[in-house]
């Protein structure tokens, strides 16, 4: 726990070091759960954005793609149920005054459990050596068995109540269960409350004509409200997508982790609107084809898993999370929701419109069902900054860090180093940032000895860099240095921009 603790206080120092993320109004010390993207962290941000968007919407022909605007009517939220029921199970200690999510303590409790079946395994695995079979020794072996039921058992009943709204039940299981607060191991709790995470504004200039409004609380209501003005418009038949990403607000009461859980975060949506009847499979096929995408960028498969969810929400009649290996363990990353015809036909109640679909091919009218994609653009950025990050032991006996990001994401594509600042070395490698500049982010930098140089770009995460020396006045070559491998490479300056592109083309990646 300790060393887990220790590598996400160095993902957060290595954030801020490296001009990744900084806390939000840190002069002032900062505002709880609110973040800035710094000079490299805004193009590693818009890197995955860019990278979802391509295979979300440009490889699709049905789906296409919109830019609603944060602020809503404020029916929007009564008709989609945030203003009744989007709220958290909140419990207080009596004796710390410390407030938390009641189902996040639980499922902190389970994820004790959790790392004990981990620790077998691992003991296993040493034990076994070359034949262990992590899968049947989990099935099989009564001690994991053991824990796997108690969590199983825990959870169930955990969705159970919540989805009943019986927050007695929530607060007999805390007690049951003897969770004592984080802090400070009391267990003088408060009972079980529940709380809006909507973020409350007014538009209007004067108090008595104020209208109260809610910053959106998720995009997918921009695309509900707009689905009509699409569908026609796009002459979109379904089954289709409508896609987007921006902002969304949420008062979030335990709001650590970093960028984990944030008070102003950005989702990357996509409802596919679908006949009644067929949302199962479809349901299936966007968890396939969004693990696939999660898998393409090669962050390793034991990273990610689904997490079925036993409680669901109001809208919905199938929901999975994928989860990512975090550095504080599973958690959830994104998630898949079938929603039903839940949101159309609420808006078409509270606003009175008919919001419907008419099929041809059936040669009648319906309301589509929706099965949604949803995936925070800030946790994606978590994963895949906090999963690069490494230190590695050199043959030399030095430490290296290095950010090893999956090149199609990395902010800078190629650094060009002149070996020295003098002999017309700058001016040629100067030349080559002005060539390679049309096609990819690259950086020009001639500060300190090489050396340091290559160890800065590994800890930017810079994929490439080239290197400009005297052989080049003379043959036109350069040095090519790859930041995973530390291997180089003698190439052409032709050459470089079919290397480059060779490492970081989308399309290589996204196939
Ligand atoms: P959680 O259970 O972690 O609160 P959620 O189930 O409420 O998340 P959804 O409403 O399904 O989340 O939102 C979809 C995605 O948006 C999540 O999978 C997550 O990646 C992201 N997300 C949700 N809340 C936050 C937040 N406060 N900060 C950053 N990302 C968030």
């Amino acid at each position: 726990m300790a060393k887990q603790e220790d590598q996400f206080k160095k993902v957060i120092s290595h954030a801020k070091e490296y001009g990744y993320i900084f806390q939000s109004s840190e002069i002032y010390d900062g505002l709880s759960a609110v973040y800035d993207y710094a000079q490299n962290g805004v193009e590693l941000k818009k890197n995955i954005r860019d990278y979802w968007w391509k295979s979300m919407v440009q490889m699709h022909e049905n789906i296409v793609g919109i830019d609603a605007s944060i602020l809503m009517h404020p029916t929007t939220w009564k008709a989609s149920g945030h203003v009744d029921a989007f709220n958290d199970p909140l419990i207080d200690n009596k004796d710390s005054k410390k407030r938390y999510r009641a189902d996040v303590l639980v499922e902190d409790y389970c994820a004790k459990i959790e790392n004990k079946i981990e620790k077998e395994v691992k003991k296993a695995e040493k034990r076994f050596g070359e034949a262990f079979n992590k899968e049947e020794f989990k099935s099989t072996n009564g001690r994991v068995l053991g824990y796997q039921e108690k969590i199983d058992t825990i959870l169930k009943r955990l969705g159970k109540s919540l989805e009943n709204e019986d927050l007695v039940d929530v607060k007999a299981l805390i007690e049951e269960l003897e969770i004592a607060d984080p802090l400070t191991g009391s267990k003088n709790w408060t009972e079980v409350k529940q709380f809006n995470l909507m973020f409350g504004t007014k538009l209007g200039a004067s108090a008595e004509s104020a209208m109260d409004l809610y910053l959106r609380p998720e995009t997918a209501q921009g695309i509900f409200v707009n689905f009509l003005n699409v569908q026609k418009t796009g002459r979109m038949k379904i089954p289709f997508g409508i896609a987007q990403t921006g902002k969304a607000f949420r008062n979030e009461i335990v709001a650590r982790q970093f960028i984990f859980r944030m008070r102003e975060f950005e989702q990357m949506e996509m409802q596919f609107f679908v006949k009644p009847g067929t949302q199962k499979e479809w349901y299936e096929q966007w968890k396939e084809t969004r693990l696939k995408w999660h898998l393409s960028l090669g962050m390793g498969a034991d990273n990610y898993r689904f997490h079925d969810h036993e409680k669901l929400a109001h809208y919905a009649d199938a929901a999975a999370d994928i989860e990512f290996k975090f550095p504080f363990g599973f958690k959830e990353l994104e998630g898949i929701h079938s929603r039903t015809d839940f949101d159309l036909k609420a808006h078409e109640e509270h606003s009175g419109k008919k919001i419907q679909y008419f099929d041809p091919e059936e040669n009648k009218n319906y309301v589509p069902y929706v099965v949604e994609t949803s995936i925070g653009l800030d946790r994606m950025f978590l994963a895949v900054f906090s999963n690069s990050l490494q230190e590695e032991e050199l043959e030399n006996g030095t430490t290296r860090t290095v950010l090893k990001l999956p090149a199609v994401l990395a902010p800078t594509k190629a650094a060009i180093l002149p070996l020295v600042k003098k002999d017309g070395l700058p001016e040629i490698a100067r030349k080559i940032v002005d060539d390679l500049k049309w096609s990819f982010n690259v950086s020009y930098d001639d500060k300190d000895a090489v050396g340091r140089r290559y160890r800065r770009q590994d800890a930017a995460g810079t994929p490439i860099c080239i290197t400009v020396d005297h052989d080049t006045i003379k043959d036109n070559t350069v040095t090519v240095r790859d930041r995973d491998t530390m291997e180089q490479k003698r190439v052409l300056i032709s050459e470089l921009k079919t290397i480059v592109s060779e490492k970081v083309d989308l399309q290589n990646w996204l196939k």
